[in-house]
């Protein structure tokens, strides 16, 4: 016990009473691992990070919307699994690193939710992913932007609908702070890329350096 630096037994001690699980399939890891070597081998062996476009701006996203990962991002958005947050952050830090270069970006900032949508949920998942994200890069998470109007949801509508129905919703918080910056926007899912487009078109509006946008994962044929 003595050779044990006091830092780690405490971790260890951590991962006894609050033991990590897997993201993708809940089983127990080992403190520190980003997921079980079963889950693990099978995401290394998926082709990533996938690329392309947001309403014009690039867009990159670690992984496919479906199975596991599907999963994954269904517990940590609806049923408070936000523990694994840290631990997918890492695949998709790295994804960004790999994609857009090393110290690419000022700032971090996530999609906003409705402040009546995040008091019902309690957190804004894709806030917590981009600053799980930022402390990985090392990057300052910045709110840049904030939605104004209650909204239906993307996925509910219909693929025409979906283009207004973010129409007036976001608005800049403030925009000295992006202006002439290389912003790095976050959000959990791509689904159509209107949330995400919408929300760079506005932000472009201060007229940031660059700007590009990461998501943990894409809807299938997104990147097709
Ligand atoms: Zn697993």
């Amino acid at each position: 016990m003595t050779d044990i630096p006091l830092t780690d037994f405490l971790y260890y001690l951590q991962a006894l009473i609050f033991p990590e699980r897997c993201p993708y399939c809940n089983n127990l890891i080992e403190p520190k691992e980003i997921a079980c070597e079963s889950c693990l081998n099978r995401l290394e062996e998926r082709q990533r990070p996938l690329t392309g476009g947001a309403l014009g701006f690039r867009c990159l996203s670690s992984f496919h919307y479906k199975g596991s990962v599907r999963r994954a991002i269904v517990n940590l958005k609806f049923f408070e699994r936000t523990q694994y947050i840290p631990q997918m952050a890492v695949i998709l830090a790295a994804d960004i690193k790999q994609v857009y270069g090393e110290g690419a970006f000022d700032l971090i900032t996530a999609v906003p939710m409705y402040k009546t949508d995040r008091i019902k949920r309690g957190y804004n998942q894709s806030e917590l992913i981009a600053k799980a994200v930022g402390k990985l890069l090392n990057l300052p998470y910045l709110e840049t932007l904030e939605k104004i109007k209650k909204t239906k949801k993307q996925h509910t509508l219909k693929y025409a609908k979906r283009k207004h129905n973010l129409d007036g919703a976001f608005q800049v918080i403030n925009n000295k702070e992006i202006h002439q910056k290389r912003i790095l926007i976050v959000d959990d899912i791509v689904t159509s890329g209107f949330t995400l487009g919408k929300c760079c078109r506005i932000i472009n509006r201060a007229r940031p350096k660059t700007l590009c946008c990461a998501t943990l994962a894409a809807a299938r044929n997104y990147y097709d």
